[in-house]
């Protein structure tokens, strides 16, 4: 049978009104299908207060900062101008099991429409209970929420696609968590958009052919607006972002914790900072969620599961590829296959710039496995050693003369070399002990200074002239280091 085409045309954003505020707010998705979403309002709270607010952010959006301290607007008391709350509905693959889901903790207010006609939501994260909430309360701690600012922050100063945070608001009340009460927060999430595998997950679970349709077409229409092929296409390009968006991740030693379909993002941005860290020691089995007991979302297998979640969504999207459904499988198990070749040439290309490499070579890929194995046995530290390699230190000496001469072998001066590894080596990532003492400060004594230290440090993260050892040192016992999903 003969799918029928949506055509979700965007908006005409042109005659949109501005608020004084720069507000924009346009709302695509709530045109899809209604089973993708259900509107209502934030639960408002006590006593809102502003903890941050991210100016240039804000600036970036249209909107004036100085007119965003509005607490009660961040914590949800509160709607900008033109907005139509809605949680979003999808699915997801938890680990390996399947289940409905949908915005339990958050709430879409719309679509800012920048000055240069981006489109971004606007969602609050912890507003309180939706009808997916199941048994959890929708409302979000402020330790987790400050370390999602802190770490997204970090990761867009680090060049790698991300959500965005545009504000924190405590709410004036307590939030119960296995270890008692705790402050309660909202954070304001900018994205691309909200789509994820496991929002295809969910059309393709309820067999609704013509609403999978509309969502594919309305994730085309706001992802890759340029392309004109079919469903091929725009899956590739999906799997592209990914492929790119892994390996940038696997540059600078991220691991992002939870990487379950329904925190996968088409747009290829990094979402849903759960226990999410920056690997310390050089171990490719390094896990930090504290409840990743079999370590499926351990660092070294972050690309084996992003291939692993983009074969959901391509069975999820199946009757797209074609109608024939063994022609649609096989055109989906060839374009899977693609993944690692797509992944392994971002990865390597990252990994002769971290080197200062600037030609190719046959060797490459064996001169960078070997550092790696040698760091791996010597639990080297992973961003310091190749901030030390910008230097002109470290690695084994048989592997540091192997390096220069490779260096030697290229047509490029030393210094040519160095700036590429001075732009693609980090000196300051964000450092476990360091989050933590700047999310204890913040929750625990209301003191703001050590966050705002680490975001000056974070926001310069290749600024190579400072030599900051408080920033750049690893812990001293950072063996067992876990994180927490915080819900
Ligand atoms: P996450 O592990 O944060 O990706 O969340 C998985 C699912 O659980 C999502 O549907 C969330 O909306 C939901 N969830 C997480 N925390 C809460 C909470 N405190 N209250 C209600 N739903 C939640
Ligand atoms: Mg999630």
């Amino acid at each position: 049978m003969e799918i029928p085409r949506y055509s979700i045309v965007m908006p005409d954003s042109a005659d949109l009104p501005t608020s004084p505020a720069g507000w924009r707010l346009e709302h695509s998705y709530a045109r899809l299908p209604q089973a993708f979403h259900v509107s209502l309002m934030p639960t408002p709270v006590r006593e809102p207060r502003m903890v941050v607010l991210n100016a240039p952010l804000a600036e970036s959006l249209g909107l004036d900062a100085s007119l965003l301290n509005d607490a009660a607007l961040f914590a949800g008391n509160s709607l900008p101008p033109g907005a139509e709350p809605l949680a979003q509905a999808y699915a997801g693959h938890q680990y390996v099991h399947f289940t409905m889901l949908g915005d339990g903790r958050a709430i879409l207010l719309g679509e800012q429409i920048t000055p240069q006609g981006d489109r971004f939501d606007i969602q609050l994260k912890g507003p309180g209970p939706t009808p997916f909430s199941r048994r959890g309360d929708g409302r979000a701690a402020l330790g987790p929420m400050l370390r999602e600012h802190i770490i997204s922050e970090a990761m867009h100063a680090l060049g790698i696609p991300t959500t965005r945070s545009l504000a924190v608001a405590t709410t004036g009340e307590t939030v119960w968590r296995q270890d008692g009460g705790l402050p309660g927060a909202v954070l304001t999430r900018v994205a691309a958009s909200h789509i994820r595998v496991g929002t295809f997950e969910y059309a393709a679970a309820r067999g609704d052919k013509e609403a999978l349709r509309a969502l594919a077409d309305h994730t085309r229409q706001r992802h890759d607006p340029e392309l004109e092929g079919g469903h091929t296409e725009f899956f590739e390009a999906v799997m592209e972002r990914q492929a790119r968006l892994i390996a940038q991740w696997m540059h600078v030693g991220f691991i992002h914790g939870v990487m379950n379909t329904d925190n996968m993002a088409l747009s290829g941005e990094t979402i849903d900072y759960g226990p999410c860290a920056f690997m310390d020691a050089y171990d490719p089995a390094t896990v930090f969620s504290s409840i990743d007991r079999h370590g499926r979302y351990a660092y070294g297998n972050q690309p084996r599961i992003a291939q692993w979640n983009l074969a959901r969504l391509a069975e999820a999207t199946l009757p797209l590829f074609h109608e024939d459904e063994k022609k649609a499988v096989e055109i989906a198990n060839g374009l899977i296959e693609t993944f690692e070749g797509r992944f392994k040439h971002h990865w390597l290309a990252g990994m002769r710039a971290k080197l200062g490499l600037c030609t190719d070579e046959d060797d490459d890929a064996a001169l960078i496995e070997s550092l790696l194995d040698w760091m791996n046995e010597t639990k080297a530290d992973f961003t310091n050693t190749f901030r030390d390699l910008t230097r002109g230190l470290g690695g084994s000496p048989e592997w540091h003369a192997r390096w220069r001469e490779r260096l030697q072998r290229q047509p490029q001066s030393t210094d040519e070399a160095v700036t590429l590894m001075r732009r693609s080596n980090p000196a300051f990532i964000p450092r476990n002990h360091k989050v933590e003492e700047a999310l204890a400060a913040a929750s625990h004594h209301g003191d703001l200074n050590p966050m705002h230290r680490l975001l000056t440090v974070l926001a310069s993260p290749f600024d190579h002239t400072q030599d900051s050892p408080e920033f750049s040192q690893p812990a001293d016992n950072t063996e067992g280091y876990q994180t927490f999903c915080g819900t």
